[in-house]
């Protein structure tokens, strides 16, 4: 049974995201270009105060963990895209269990990449998405640049960024 948002007014369902094209799952920007200070290794530029580097942003996974139903997609996925055997895998969900004022409890449902995830470079050097995020039941799972990803964190809470590589 999917669980809901504690608060539905002030949080959109996941329904209402994709209706709302907020549900893109690859979040990119260009090439951050960088001067940095110059090793003895490298040329200095004209004025002589470093040279100009192009850095490939880094990359992350974002999970919105408020929409996560804990089924386990993410972790097959991993697992068929990577061949991976029994007990290992890119991704493992955690259960992690609140007690409430009230004395009831709450049940989250966090995703965590493991020192096997490699963020699907295979896949996504071609402009695929990571074989989790594609196959996310509660599209909740947002692949990108770690920047653009932070961003999505700034506007609510209840997420998770990871940057294994
Ligand atoms: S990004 Fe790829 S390697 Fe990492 S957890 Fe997802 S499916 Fe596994
Ligand atoms: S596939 Fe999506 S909804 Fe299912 S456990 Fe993974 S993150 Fe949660």
């Amino acid at each position: 049974m999917p669980r809901r948002p504690l608060n539905s007014d002030a949080a959109p369902s996941a329904h209402d995201r994709r209706a709302r094209g907020e549900d893109a799952k690859s979040v990119n920007s260009s090439a951050i270009c960088a001067t940095e200070d110059t090793p003895s290794s490298r040329p200095a530029c004209a004025e002589g105060r470093g040279v100009v580097v192009q850095r490939p942003p880094r990359q992350g996974l974002l999970i919105d963990y408020e929409y996560c139903t804990g089924c386990h997609s993410c972790e097959v996925a991993c697992k068929q895209e990577h061949d991976y055997p029994v007990g290992k895998g890119g991704i493992n969900l955690c259960e992690i269990l609140t007690e409430k004022p009230d004395k009831t409890y709450r049940i989250d449902y966090l995703p965590f990449t493991t020192m096997y995830c490699d963020l699907c470079h295979a896949r996504t050097s071609e402009g695929r998405q990571p074989a989790c995020v594609k196959h996310c039941q509660a599209s909740t799972m947002y692949h990108g640049d770690v920047a653009k990803l932070a961003k999505i964190m700034e506007e609510k809470p209840h997420c998770a960024l990871f940057t294994p590589r």
